[in-house]
């Protein structure tokens, strides 16, 4: 692994595809592919969504020959790579409220916070360690614009049947954790803090212990009804699903399908006691903002604060990082946001650094499809919000595939509002590159306006930048 030079980010590890990574082994690859081959179910990439998937659907048949291929190893995307948030929160959402009525959009709601109680059931009864603790998450506001927001987004939350979501003031939120200038927060209980990789590596283990076939070091170059080929043969099914997420562009004729957008992290070295006496933190909730170039965060296991947020937010022509090398100038803006969080911890030492790819749809709604004259079905476009998400991805993709090859009929998973779910393509460069530049960059300036500004009323620049953008 390389550092990356110049300034505070001098001797960060910065990229080895992630701390987590660091932390708990890169792991030995699987055998590729050894000639062309068949399965009942093929499933392109090994990450949450297709680990998933390939879990779901063999626990419901063990008869079904399912195969995953996979580019690298399972875990090399953002799987392997993001914040550890396994929460409540769906990508469109809002949008699918407005397509097919509130009441559609609860059920969604209600699925995701069920998603949040089956992770960690399945992490259980599957002896996955993966660091798991039910804390919730909090998210906090730091100016008098964030704390309008945070108030409006507690009012619209709790909309959708989140009764049990908690509004604190100041001191109630100091009580929890000492953020400089905190002013409120919001928390909900559908949420835990995990270590990633340690449930990709699970995952993976527990399909393949129920005998999904994975091949790694096998990327797939195109995707063809009832066919995925590679360069190393082609594998037959009548079922062939896309699970390929911020690299989707990367697959013959997906270039402008799904938008790669970075994220990026920092990961600190551990805190003292003394430190983590000033900070608080001691419920160990997820942490987040409402800054409009947000941030999370969460305490790990071994006592570090690993931070992320958008950084340098998309390559032109999609293209996608490498290994997770990241900026500098993304590793000092994450260290700012974590000594305005925290003072106290300004010398406090960032030992890694990194960044992955999220899926954007022009929309920016997650969806998940099978469609039933070809066989080709896909889960992604989660934006930021995955890691519970893909699994309720992929108990519906099992449910599609039963419900098409006549094993099952339809189910409450397969009448919710993201399934089937059409979006128009991205534009074409450099519009694609200049429009997310330039969304960002109003984000940035807005944060700077509400954090020098003393009005309670959010910034236009974000609500322009927002609807330029098709977020909302
Ligand atoms: C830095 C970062 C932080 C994040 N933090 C959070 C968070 O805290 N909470 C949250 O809910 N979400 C978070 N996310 C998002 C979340 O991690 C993702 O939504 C989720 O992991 C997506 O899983 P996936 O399996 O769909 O995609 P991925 O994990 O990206 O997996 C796709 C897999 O497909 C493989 N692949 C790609 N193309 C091919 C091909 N042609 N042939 C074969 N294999 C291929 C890739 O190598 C990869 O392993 C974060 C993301 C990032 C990058």
């Amino acid at each position: 692994m390389s550092s990356s030079a110049g300034g505070s980010a001098r001797g960060v590890v910065n990229g080895g595809v992630s701390f987590w990574y660091a932390d708990d082994g890169l792991p030995a690859r699987r055998e590729p592919l050894a000639g062309d081959a068949s399965a009942d179910v093929v499933i392109v990439g090994g990450g949450y969504t297709g680990l998933w998937t390939a879990y779901y659907l063999k626990k419901a048949d063990p008869s079904l020959r399912v195969t995953v291929l996979e580019q690298k190893f399972c875990g090399y995307g953002a799987s392997g790579r993001n914040g550890g948030w396994l929460y409540n929160g769906i990508a469109g959402r809002d949008r699918y409220a407005k397509l097919h009525g509130l009441e559609a959009a609860v059920r969604l709601q209600k699925a995701m916070n069920d998603t949040v109680a089956e992770v960690v059931k399945v992490a259980e009864a599957e002896r996955i360690q993966a660091d798991i603790h039910r804390g919730g998450v909090l998210e906090v506001a730091c100016t008098p614009a964030q704390l309008s927001r945070l108030k409006a987004f507690h009012e619209h939350e709790s909309s959708y049947g989140e009764k049990d979501r908690e509004l604190y003031g100041a001191r109630e939120t100091a009580e929890r954790i000492r953020v400089a200038d905190a002013v409120g927060s919001t928390w909900t209980p559908h949420g835990a803090r995990l270590h990633p990789v340690k449930l990709v590596k699970g995952l993976a283990g527990a399909a393949e212990a129920l005998g999904v076939v994975i091949y790694e070091s096998t990327p797939v170059t195109e995707i063809r009804p009832r066919c995925a080929v590679t360069p190393y043969g082609s594998v037959r099914a009548p079922y062939v699903l896309r699970c390929t997420e911020g690299f989707t562009a990367s697959l013959k004729g997906q270039r402008r399908t799904w938008l790669p957008m970075n994220s990026s992290m920092i990961a600190t070295e551990p805190l003292t006691d003394e430190q983590w006496e000033s900070v608080g933190w001691g419920g160990l909730e997820t942490l987040g903002d409402m800054a409009h170039a947000y941030m999370y965060a969460q305490r790990t296991a071994d006592g570090r604060i690993a931070l992320g947020g958008r950084g340098v937010p998309y390559r032109f022509g999609s293209k996608t990082d490498n290994d997770g090398r990241t900026q500098t100038a993304t590793i000092e803006a994450l260290r700012e946001i974590l000594v305005r969080f925290f003072p106290s911890l300004a010398g406090l030492r960032i030992e890694h650094a990194w960044s992955g790819v999220l899926g954007v749809p022009r929309d920016w709604c997650a969806t998940v499809t099978l469609d039933r004259s070809t066989g080709l079905g896909w889960a992604g476009g989660y934006v930021g919000s995955g890691v519970a998400t893909t699994n309720l991805a992929a108990r519906t993709l099992r449910d599609l595939v039963q419900q098409d090859s006549g094993q099952a009929g339809p189910t409450e998973l397969t009448a919710l509002p993201w399934v089937g779910h059409k979006v128009r393509k991205w534009e074409p460069e450099p519009f694609r590159w200049l429009g997310v530049q330039g969304m960002y960059a109003t984000y940035r300036a807005a944060d700077r306006r509400e954090l020098s500004g003393h009005s309670a009323e959010s910034s236009r620049l974000a609500q322009w930048a927002d609807r330029v953008s098709g977020r909302h």
